[in-house]
């Protein structure tokens, strides 16, 4: 057993604090990472607060991990000790359904293991987030990240990036296209570093007017403030595309009057309840609402050779693990720039 210093929440309404944990020695196909930098997601704050009902404790949050593999066991083919390492938001799968097989592993039939808020396979042992010192897991759940990139503002990339990524790609955004994003926080920031990589026209959607010149800075050709009613009834019928990565349920309605003809909106952001959708919303202009989850390993790891091939990585706030709970505090606020990420440095000072 490895013994590892670690930061968790005891319960839902607990801060995070000081813990200690132990991961397992690197079994044959295990890689042990010593973590540097970990950024924070707002599922890290839904989760540790248990606003989607189905949290464990202690939870040591955390699934934008990046550091040094220290140890590897003795199948492992694709990294060795001394590369830079990444672990996103999965750990394991069943590795044989249909979806794991085509490397979806993320839509696992039997479910994926997340990397924290959730029992190994087949154990009672809670896994464990990012919020610590090293991680322990298999080769198959773990990327490989080029020494090019700054590392600290790739951490988000592990989970902001591919949840962006993925559904771009899938949707194949690209050239011509007039994309929208909506909501400018850690997703949101990362889909208009992607959705202009891609190519497309890219719009930001936000409910905050003063993020208008950052969006600009970050890609967005043109900014629309959603709660102006009168340029969201002009912008109605243009968009191809809307990525609406909004934290909580709300009323999705006035952003499906966004797409024209044969237009997708998907959602990342709500996995709670949304308002009523008004089908007449679908109807008119043949338009589709869907949703995403992450993305698999190989599209992970094609993501983080495109942000090296294209130079993008994360815009990054630098906070130490001991300033955690007032991070969470600003991102209820949507005072993030854009992603938060902690320097593991820090937990050396924890008791
Ligand atoms: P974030 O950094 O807090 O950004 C969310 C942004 O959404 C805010 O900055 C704000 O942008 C906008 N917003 C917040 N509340 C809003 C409201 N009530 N109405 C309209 N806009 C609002 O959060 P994040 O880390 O990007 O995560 C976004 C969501 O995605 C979270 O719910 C997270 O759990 C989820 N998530 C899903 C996946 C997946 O696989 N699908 C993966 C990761 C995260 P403006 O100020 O620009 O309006
Ligand atoms: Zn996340
Ligand atoms: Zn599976």
């Amino acid at each position: 057993m490895i013994h590892v210093k670690a930061y968790a929440a005891q319960s839902a309404a607990s801060p995070i604090a000081p813990f200690g944990l132990d991961r397992r020695d690197p079994g044959p196909h295990d890689v042990q990472i010593e973590i540097l930098y970990c950024g924070v997601c707002h599922s890290d704050l839904h989760q540790a607060r248990n606003d989607w009902g189905r949290s464990i404790y202690p939870m040591v949050p955390g699934h934008e991990i990046v550091g040094r593999v220290k140890a590897t066991g003795a199948q492992v083919k694709n990294l060795k000790v001394g590369d830079l390492a990444g672990v996103g938001c999965m750990v394991d799968s069943c590795r044989h359904c249909a979806p794991c097989l085509a490397g979806l592993e993320q839509y696992c039939l039997e479910g994926p293991t997340w990397t924290y808020n959730a029992h190994e396979r087949g154990s009672e042992q809670i896994t464990f987030g990012g919020y610590s010192e090293a991680i322990v897991a298999d080769e198959r759940f773990v990327v490989k990240i080029p020494a090019t990139l700054d590392l600290k503002a790739v951490a988000p990339l592990l989970c902001a990036g591919i949840t962006t990524y993925s559904p771009l790609r899938h949707w194949k955004v690209g050239p011509g296209q007039k994309v929208g994003v909506i909501g400018l926080g850690g997703l949101g920031h990362m889909g208009v570093k992607f959705a202009k990589a891609f190519g497309a026209h890219v719009v930001m959607i936000t409910t905050s007017p003063e993020k208008g010149k950052d969006a600009i800075r970050l890609g967005a050709d043109e900014v629309l403030v959603s709660k102006d009613l009168d340029a969201m009834a002009k912008a109605a019928g243009s968009f191809d595309f809307l990525l609406n990565t909004i934290p909580v349920g709300h009323d999705v309605n006035p952003y499906l009057q966004l797409l024209k003809l044969d237009g997708a909106m998907v959602l990342v952001g709500a996995l709670t309840p949304v308002d009523p959708v008004v089908g007449g919303n679908l109807i008119h202009g043949r338009r589709s609402l869907a949703g995403s989850g992450i993305g698999g390993m190989p599209e992970t790891q094609e993501m983080i050779d495109f942000c090296a091939e294209h130079g993008i990585v994360s815009d990054v706030e630098m906070i130490r693990i001991q300033d955690i709970n007032k991070a969470y505090e600003r991102l209820l606020k949507n005072d993030v720039r854009y992603r938060f990420v902690i320097d593991m440095a820090s937990l050396k000072d924890a008791g």
